[in-house]
């Protein structure tokens, strides 16, 4: 009896100790997010660094206090996580986006849920405040998934979200961010913009999972500084940028848009976890660490299962990111 008690004692203290090892972040997350690639270690001011944490903190916290609610829903802390990054000018979403190559705002953005995966999306809106919401409200009060430019803003309108002068917009950093780039393209050679310039990256993102096990995911972005007008890249399309599947996962992603379209990264991170049964972390390694690496794809990807297992990969130098549990600790971090 007394040799059982100290085996039972010894295999106790073992599983505490392996409990301790794993590292936490990857279990019992309730919210992740991302604001996007951002810049090389060491290029931002103390500062900014700090502005950046910051606000990435209170996003988290916004997020997990929106779940508390007994009716919460995981596409409440998306939608509220989100807001508070696109109003805040040092992501590139909502407030902060960067500008076309003729010097206009174009957001784009777009929300899903896993239990039913009912999706929304607005592309190239120019007057929206919170384009976050918009998407949501295109999935949750008409019948289609994707709205893009004036039909997008007139169903914003209507639907009483609140409206900006295309001015408001403007920031001086992005601004200048253009101008490095027309300047770069008029002193090179090149017939095309010069890309990643400082500032480039910022896209933001999120995903939760609520008391139901319901997961969701979201993502914002002003796109690429110096796009083409028109152009849409894959945060406002369901399967390449944002995905949800409570079956597999929540996935946000952030990076050279048109290779996250090419390569569906959100639903490939999604299939090989729901088919494959890859955990989150070796699920989003292989598609951002492995296929979109070889192809040249720079950026990264958030992902939450229904378990709360959280991981983001990227295959840049950062990602800015965090993720919140039940513990409601705001965790955050900038580069690898
Ligand atoms: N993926 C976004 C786009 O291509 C940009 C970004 O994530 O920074 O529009």
């Amino acid at each position: 009896m007394h040799t059982i008690r100290i085996l039972l004692a010894l295999l106790m203290l073992s599983a505490t100790a392996a409990a301790e090892e794993k590292p936490w972040h990857a279990s019992d997350v309730v919210l992740g997010l991302h604001g996007g690639i951002g810049q090389p270690p060491g290029e931002l001011s103390k500062e900014e660094e700090q502005q950046i944490r910051s606000t990435l903190e209170e996003a988290l916290l916004v997020g997990r206090k929106a779940l508390e609610e007994k009716s919460a829903t995981s596409l409440d802390a998306v939608e509220a996580a989100i807001r508070v990054l696109e109003d805040s000018p040092r992501f590139n979403a909502g407030k902060g986006a960067v500008f076309t190559w003729e010097g206009r705002n174009e957001l784009d953005a777009s929300i899903m849920e896993g239990r039913q995966k009912r999706a929304g999306a607005v592309a190239g809106v120019t007057i929206v405040k919170n384009p976050i919401a918009a998407a949501r409200a295109v999935m949750e009060k008409s019948k289609h998934v994707m709205l893009a430019g004036r039909g997008a803003e007139v169903f914003a309108t209507d639907a009483g979200l609140e409206i900006v002068d295309p001015s408001y917009f403007w920031t001086k950093a992005r601004w200048e961010q253009l101008e490095e780039q027309r300047k770069a393209k008029s002193s090179s050679s090149s017939s095309q913009p010069a890309r990643k310039s400082k500032h480039e990256w910022g896209t933001v993102g999120a995903v939760a999972l609520d008391r139901h096990g319901n997961l969701a995911a979201g993502t914002s972005t002003g796109g690429m500084s110096g796009k083409r007008f028109g152009r849409v890249g894959d945060s406002p399309i369901i399967g390449a940028g944002t995905y949800a599947d409570n079956a597999g996962c929540a996935v946000s992603c952030t990076g050279h848009g048109e290779y996250f379209i090419r390569f569906s990264v959100a639903h490939e991170i999604n299939a090989l976890m729901k088919y494959q049964h890859l955990p989150v972390e070796a699920a989003a390694e292989q598609v951002i660490n492995q296929t979109l690496k070889k192809a040249g794809g720079s950026g990264g990807a958030i992902v939450l299962d229904a378990r709360g297992s959280f991981s983001a990969a990227f295959n840049t130098e950062g990602l800015y990111r965090g993720w919140i549990g039940r513990d409601g600790e705001p965790q955050v971090r900038l580069y690898q």
